[in-house]
Formats: C-alpha cells, sequence, structure tokens
C-alpha cells in the first residue's frame, strides 16, 4: 500500500471522523452542528480583531465611526445565535428528520453576517473572499444545494447590489472603514497584521476541508467498490468481481502452465422451488449455497461467486479437473443432503455442475466449455457434475459424475 492511500485510509482522530462523517450522512441537525462547528472559530476571530478599534485610538482613526460598535455587536449577536442553532443541532443529532428550519436559521445568519463584515472590510484589496470561500465549500460539503438556495440568492444580490452602490460612487470599496486599506501607499501596520491573520484564517481551514472532502470522497468510492464486488444475498464475490478475477487467473495460468479450473453450479429446477415453497424459501437455498460455497473453498485463492439468479460459479487456481471435480462432489453432495424447511414440510434441493479446465489461458473459452458442460448435465438429467478440459478442438467430456 502507498503512503497517500495509507493517509487517505487512516482513521480520522475522534472530532475529524465525526465532521466526515457529517459531509456523508448530510443530516440537518448535524450538518447545521458542524456548519457551527466550522465557521464560529472564524467569526470568533474577527470578533477578537474587531476589539482593536474599540480599544485602540490610532485603529479607530482607520474605521468608521460607530461602525466598530455596529460591527461588534452584529457579530456578539450572531456568535450568540449561532452557538444557539448549533446547540440545536447537537442535541437533536439523533434525530434523522428534515429540519429545513433550522439549516435556514443556521446557514443564511451565518453566511450573511459574515459577508457583511467582509463588504465592510472591502472584497478586492484584501483575504475576506478566502473567508467566505472557505464558508461556502463548508456549507455546500455539508447541504444538499436546495437547502442552500436562498442563502445563495441572497448573498449574491448583496454582492451586486454593494458593488452597483460602489459605481454609483454611493459607497467605497471598504464602506466600514474610513478609506480601503490599500490606498497605494505602505500597509497601516495594524492592517498589515489584520491581513496575515485573515490570510491565514482563510486559508488553512479551507485547505483542511478541501482535504477532508478528497477523503470522504475516497472512502465513498471505496465503499461502493466494495459494494459492487459483493452480492448482496449471499456475501459472494459479484459477476464482475469474478470476471476480474477470472482476467487475472487466467492470465497467470497462460504465464506458469499451473491449472486453473473454473466451476459452474446451475440449482435444478430453482423456479418450481419458488413456485412451491414461495420466494423467501428460493432465497434461503441461494443463501446456504453461498455459505456452502465459501466453506468448501480455499479463503483468499479461490473464488466463489454468484453468477447470475441461481448459477454460481467458483475459480480455482492450481487446481486440475480432478481436483475441481472432487471439490464440486463435496458441494454437490452437502446441498442434496440439506434440509430446508417451510412451514413444518422439508424439501430437498440438487444441482447441476459443468466443469472446465483452462488451457493456455483463454478464459471466454474456457466459461463457454464449463457452460456447455452444465447444459449437458441438465441434459443427461440433472444432478450430476459434467467436465472437461478447455481444447477449442477437443470437446469430449473427460469426465463425469453421478449422485
Ligand atoms: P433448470 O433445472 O433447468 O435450471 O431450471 P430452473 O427452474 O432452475 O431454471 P430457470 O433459469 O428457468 O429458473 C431460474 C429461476 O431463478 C427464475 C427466477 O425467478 C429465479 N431467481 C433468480 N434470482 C433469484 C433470487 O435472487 N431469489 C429467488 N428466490 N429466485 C431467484
Ligand atoms: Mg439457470
Ligand atoms: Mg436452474
Amino acid at each position: 500500500m502507498n503512503l497517500a492511500r495509507a493517509l487517505v485510509e487512516m482513521p480520522l482522530p475522534g472530532w475529524l471522523g465525526w465532521l466526515q462523517g457529517r459531509v456523508v450522512d448530510r443530516r440537518d441537525t448535524t450538518s447545521c452542528a458542524a456548519f457551527v462547528l466550522g465557521v464560529w472559530p472564524i467569526l470568533l476571530l474577527l470578533w477578537c480583531l474587531q476589539w482593536a478599534p474599540l480599544l485602540d485610538d490610532g485603529v479607530a482613526a482607520l474605521v468608521q465611526p460607530g461602525g466598530a460598535e455596529v460591527a461588534q455587536l452584529g457579530l456578539t449577536v450572531l456568535l450568540l445565535w449561532l452557538a444557539t442553532m448549533g446547540w440545536i443541532g447537537w442535541h437533536g443529532r439523533h434525530d434523522a428528520r428534515p429540519r429545513p428550519w433550522l439549516v435556514r436559521l443556521t446557514v443564511l445568519p451565518g453566511m450573511l453576517g459574515l459577508l457583511l463584515l467582509c463588504l465592510g472590510h472591502g472584497l478586492k484589496d484584501n483575504p475576506t473572499p478566502m473567508l467566505l470561500l472557505y464558508a461556502l465549500v463548508v456549507s455546500r460539503a455539508l447541504f444538499v444545494p436546495r437547502a442552500l438556495a436562498w442563502t445563495w440568492g441572497l448573498s449574491v444580490a448583496l454582492i451586486v447590489l454593494s458593488e452597483v452602490l460602489q459605481q454609483l460612487g454611493a459607497l467605497h470599496d471598504a464602506p466600514l472603514l474610513t478609506q480601503p486599506m490599500f490606498v497605494g501607499s505602505a500597509l497601516h501596520p495594524w492592517w498589515a497584521l489584520w491581513v496575515r491573520l485573515v490570510f491565514l484564517t482563510g486559508l488553512l481551514p479551507l485547505s483542511g476541508v478541501l482535504f477532508l472532502l478528497a477523503a470522504a470522497l475516497h472512502r465513498q468510492s471505496l465503499a461502493l467498490e466494495a459494494l459492487a464486488r459483493t452480492d448482496a444475498l449471499t456475501g459472494l464475490a459479484s459477476r464482475r468481481e469474478f470476471m476480474a478475477q477470472l482476467e487475472r487467473e487466467s492470465r497467470r495460468q497462460a504465464r506458469s502452465g499451473e491449472p486453473l479450473s473454473l466451476v459452474l453450479f446451475d440449482v435444478d429446477h430453482f423456479k418450481r422451488i419458488n413456485d412451491t415453497w414461495g420466494h423467501p424459501a428460493g432465497d434461503a437455498v441461494l443463501s446456504r449455497l453461498g455459505i456452502l460455497l465459501r466453506q468448501q473453498t480455499r479463503e483468499r485463492i479461490d473464488t466463489a461467486a454468484r453468477y447470475g439468479g441461481e448459477e454460481f460459479v467458483l475459480l480455482l487456481p492450481d487446481t486440475d479437473l480432478e481436483g475441481a471435480q472432487r471439490v464440486a462432489d463435496k458441494i454437490a453432495a452437502r446441498l442434496r443432503e440439506e434440509a430446508f424447511e417451510v412451514r413444518g414440510e422439508r424439501f430437498f434441493v440438487t444441482q447441476s455442475v459443468g466443469i472446465a479446465q483452462l488451457v493456455e489461458g483463454d478464459a471466454a473459452w474456457a466459461l463457454r466449455v464449463a457452460d456447455r458442460n452444465l447444459y449437458l448435465a441438465k441434459e443427461a438429467g440433472r444432478n450430476r457434475i459434467v467436465g472437461s478440459l478447455a481444447f477449442a478442438e477437443d470437446v469430449a467430456i473427460r469426465s463425469m459424475s453421478e449422485p
């Protein structure tokens, strides 16, 4: 396993793992709590920075009279409001019901409050857009776009309005300040510090969230891959996984010359079983057969797969025709002895088996020969095994076993 893969698959420490889980399950309550967790520290930092113009006359001169007080009051209310919403979300974390009102009451004020503060400081000559981008990515990761429609619509409207007012000369670039931060001369020392802090505050969590999203995406795709590789009813490999294994093993067989065998199973008169005993009984037969196939094959060496509805297949590396026949005999005998019970009545099940030993790595031909042998077993009266070497020119049956 390479380092990048190991890093992505590494279990995340407590709260990071929890946050990643929220990205995946998108439950309104926990997503709101996670949104508050993600945005609150940024607003708190802005709240701390906002004390400077209130406490220092030099910095106060950089801000419109009364602006710092209004901004600080607004930020304080917003922090308390979001904390309440986050608490409500956390409190209802076990409830999966949709809570559109909670989402709206959390994301709308959170995003618009941040946007107003950023617009007040100017969007064009400092790193405030990074904060907005971070909040945007966090909200998009936690909520479906429909839940964010109002927030996005109002945010765009606010930005457009501020731009129009600036173009009309009714507002300058940074309405909260006495003049924009960059005016061509050296940056005021306070702004130099402010810009650096805000830049890092936006950049670091934004990078963190992008990594988290990439890791969540990778985990999701691994989980989906595992699902696609497995048959839901029997837990055996799926047909897709079997075909991939067959391709790999047949190439190996062509190189090494070691024997490789294919065994196809098809339950006899399965339709009749379903019709007589019901579909759940049919499913129980398939599950049981899945267990038998797993039990009678070598873990990590053989592949046991569900090939179709009531058809199963085994891929047996380093196993010749006789070996494959022994395995098939054992499984067929076990299934034959198995008594299935429905409403106190017992019934028994048999299967027909077609075996082919691969020659020169020709997997497609071996599959056809195994299928033909299975058909021959059905023709010969079912409940039997037919096997042969998969030579293109040699289609003679080499072995046949009957119960
Ligand atoms: P044969 O002996 O010739 O193989 O006859 P058969 O009835 O077994 O063969 P056929 O292919 O006609 O019927 C297969 C049946 O398997 C039809 C389908 O309804 C049933 N089947 C397919 N998948 C499932 C499943 O997942 N569960 C159940 N219970 N039945 C299934
Ligand atoms: Mg069939
Ligand atoms: Mg059948």
